[in-house]
């Protein structure tokens, strides 16, 4: 909409004080807009251009991005991991959000907007600052006030968690994939503590299901999962014991070769609440493959009965199951749902990348061509990060297909782990003159389609949320972008959903 001479984004107009505070397009950027609404403009703190009569034009720096969480604590991340339902996007292109939004505003659960891991941050050269702040701008250009998180996801050093934790990042998700030993590895002797507290006993856990322990087993418990849980209570210690920090604590040990049987994940997290370590989610390694971006593989029914335990084993120690790499696994998302008994955070990553590419692939088939025929040549390369095991012969022959057809490619399960996993070297790959090949083209293409991207990202995150039996909220609460007409009364914002006392970052330094 056309608003004091700009190009604005209608939900993002804000006052504050005597000021008011706007995004609006400019040709390839979007900026923020400061202008006073009558004399003297309310002194901010932003840094921009100055525009004359009091008006000023504000980049979307990292330090601007500070000064905008200060004014708007909304577009802070808080905690909110302990909620009965949430769910993590990830983001790798910093464009997401505002598709992210137009689901989750209209669905009962908590979304976590930033979500990174340190490997996607390495292959597409991002920081955590850049991740948190594209999604800052980006929830108070849509006016989303009903609060996000941001994961530092899978995090394997306490360097990292240091990282994530000053910029205010409202959980974390320790990997201890580094310290779990693989299958078969087994302790040598018993010490009496373990004797005392596993053998000869039951633990009727309730619902059904008890569990016991042979002195074979409680061996290989040990030799596989001692050395995780000792560094699960070391990086507890050091950061989340007695709240040091606005931010919530997930164990992941999903990371393995193996899956994750009951009686480990009950002797994971009875060792770790015994000794005092207490989070708010765990993510065991599921049966079957979840690779990234397909559906589930692998078989349903016995899914469905080990889900089952597992719920019960978080139910017993009250926290949630994390269910990682959960972007497409449509088949086993009712028994999610049934099995947690709605209780429960799903992350999904890369699949944002492929709506996006199918952006690509439906408005401009030629260039989705180039970028198909390149992530074919460097396959090889890009399944050194991630484990997927396309076959690429399936495929259908990418010049054969008319500019139709091409979309097509982006609901084939081999031609999309092709390009899931490809994004980094996609994204990074530069011609001789050091320009880049198709970053540059991408993101123009994204920008102009800006709203084709958020619809398909809605109706494809939303078709998650409906599977794992995610209410939909009938008027949406917390769209409380005001009209001009209130705002030219000087009325200010509200900002549902958010306490003033949920202030993000650290409260003390490690
Ligand atoms: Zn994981």
């Amino acid at each position: 909409m056309r608003y004091l001479g700009f190009d604005a984004y209608e939900k993002s107009i804000h006052t504050i004080g005597s000021s008011v505070v706007f995004m609006a397009r400019e040709g390839d950027a979007t900026v923020i807009i400061c202008a006073p609404q009558a004399g003297v403009p309310e002194p901010l703190g932003f840094t921009g251009q100055d525009l004359g009569d009091g008006r000023l034009r504000v980049p979307l720096t990292h330090e601007n991005a500070e000064v905008l969480r200060k004014h708007f604590p909304f577009t802070a991340p808080v905690r909110g991991l302990t909620r009965d339902r949430s769910f993590g996007v990830g983001d790798r292109l910093g464009i997401a959000t505002p598709g992210h939004i137009k689901v989750f505003e209209s669905y009962d659960v908590f979304p976590v907007f930033a979500q990174q891991s340190i490997r996607e941050l390495n292959l597409t050269g991002r920081t955590y600052e850049d991740v948190l702040d594209a999604v800052s701008f980006a929830v108070f250009q849509e006016g989303f006030t009903k609060g996000f998180g941001a994961d530092g996801d899978h995090l394997k050093t306490g360097k990292d968690v240091a990282y994530a934790l000053s910029l205010g990042f409202s959980m974390i998700t320790l990997d201890c994939s580094d310290y779990i030993k693989a299958e078969g590895a087994q302790a040598l002797t018993l010490s009496p503590r373990y004797q005392d507290q596993y053998l000869n006993k039951t633990f009727t856990l309730g619902e059904g299901v008890s569990l016991s322990f042979t002195e074979k087993e409680l061996l290989q418990c040990i030799g596989v999962y001692a050395d995780a849980i000792a560094f699960a209570r070391e990086i507890y210690t050091r950061f989340f014991k007695d709240d040091r920090y606005e931010a919530d604590f997930e164990i992941s040990i999903d990371e393995t070769s193996t899956p994750t049987t009951p009686l480990q994940h009950f002797f994971v997290a009875k060792e770790l609440t015994d000794a005092g370590v207490s989070f708010a989610t765990l993510a065991p390694r599921f049966c079957g493959e979840f690779q990234k971006g397909i559906d589930y593989r692998g078989d349903v029914a016995q899914f469905d009965e080990e889900i089952q335990v597992h719920g019960v084993i978080a139910r017993h120690f009250g926290y949630k199951l994390s269910i990682h790499s959960g972007s497409d696994k449509f088949s086993v998302f009712p028994s999610i749902g049934r099995e947690t008994q709605g209780v429960f955070h799903v992350k999904t990553a890369g699949t944002t990348w492929l709506e996006a590419i199918r952006v690509v692939a439906l408005v401009d088939p030629r260039l989705y061509r180039e970028v198909h025929h390149y992530a074919r040549s460097v396959f090889e390369e890009a399944a050194a990060y991630y484990h997927v095991t396309p076959n690429l012969n399936q495929i259908p022959e990418v010049d054969t297909l008319t500019d139709a057809e091409v979309p097509g490619l982006l609901d084939h399960p081999d031609a999309r782990q092709l390009i899931h996993i490809t994004y980094g070297l996609i994204l990074n790959k530069k011609n001789l003159d050091g320009s880049y090949t198709f970053k540059d083209r991408l993101y123009r293409l994204w920008r102009n389609h800006e709203g084709r991207y958020a619809d398909f990202l809605a109706a494809h995150i939303g078709k998650h949320l409906s599977l794992l039996g995610v209410k939909k909220i009938e008027h949406p609460l917390g769209m409380a972008a005001p009209s001009v007409k209130a705002l030219s009364r000087g009325m200010g914002t509200s900002y549902g959903g958010i306490s003033p006392s949920a202030k993000p970052g650290p409260r003390i330094s490690p």
